[in-house]
């Protein structure tokens, strides 16, 4: 999962992006509402991190003008202001949720995990077939055999599972699971499938990735009954 953080204050930023590569995220920043708008504009992201004031463009207004253009991407945006008009006025701007500054990574990483979430069936495991994944610890499993991935193998995965049943193109991939500094060669998906699909092979999970060809992958539940 991809996303952006738009924050002024290079501490805070810096630490929201360490702590977020952690958890397998891809972080694109930017450190004022301009150029963050335009990043947000661009790119495709699972979710928007912005904090309300910002220079030049204000928080609000960044998270009003990507509303506008018609983009449901979930927002959080980061306040130091929590009367309840302020957060009134927050979400009726179109952000999904708010967190008030300083505030832990573990809160924030859970309000995220909720804004995920809730795109998705509203569980916190992902399932195909006899494969098991789960964002919070990093485990995946195929059956109750343990497969141990890479950060990178496991983001892709989650990529595909999260939207299974519907073909993931290279460059949605690309824009998903990677971020901006990426190069852009798209082979190196190919790359990462071939692991994977060996891993999950060997711990019992055959097929599951399926290429289409000249177009990219999908996962496709498989009745294994
Ligand atoms: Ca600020």
């Amino acid at each position: 999962m991809r996303l952006l953080i738009i924050e002024d204050e290079p501490g805070i930023a810096g630490f929201l992006k360490e702590g977020l590569e952690e958890e397998y995220f891809a972080v694109d920043t930017a450190s004022d509402g301009k150029s963050g708008l335009d990043l947000a504009m661009t790119n495709e992201y699972d979710l928007l991190i912005i904090d309300w004031m910002l220079p030049g463009l204000s928080g609000i207004e960044v998270c009003r003008q990507v509303r506008k253009s018609g983009n449901a991407v979930p927002v959080i945006l980061l306040t130091a202001r929590d009367t309840l008009e302020d957060v009134v006025f927050g979400l009726d701007n179109g952000a999904n949720d708010y967190i008030k500054k300083p505030f832990e990574f573990e809160e924030l990483l859970a309000r995220i995990r909720v804004q995920l979430r809730s795109r998705s069936d509203g569980e916190d495991s992902l399932k195909a077939g006899e494969l098991t994944l789960n964002p919070v610890t990093h485990q995946a499993f195929c059956d109750r055999n343990e497969i141990v991935l890479t950060p990178k193998e496991f983001s892709l995965l989650e990529y595909l599972m999260r939207n299974k049943g519907k073909v993931c193109t290279r460059s949605r991939i690309i824009e998903h699971v990677w971020d901006i500094h990426f190069d852009s060669d798209t082979s190196v998906i190919d790359v990462y499938i071939t692991f994977l699909r060996k891993k999950l092979e060997a711990a019992g999970c055959r097929g599951l990735i399926q290429t289409i060809r000249g177009v990219g992958y999908i996962i496709r539940e498989q009745d294994t009954q």
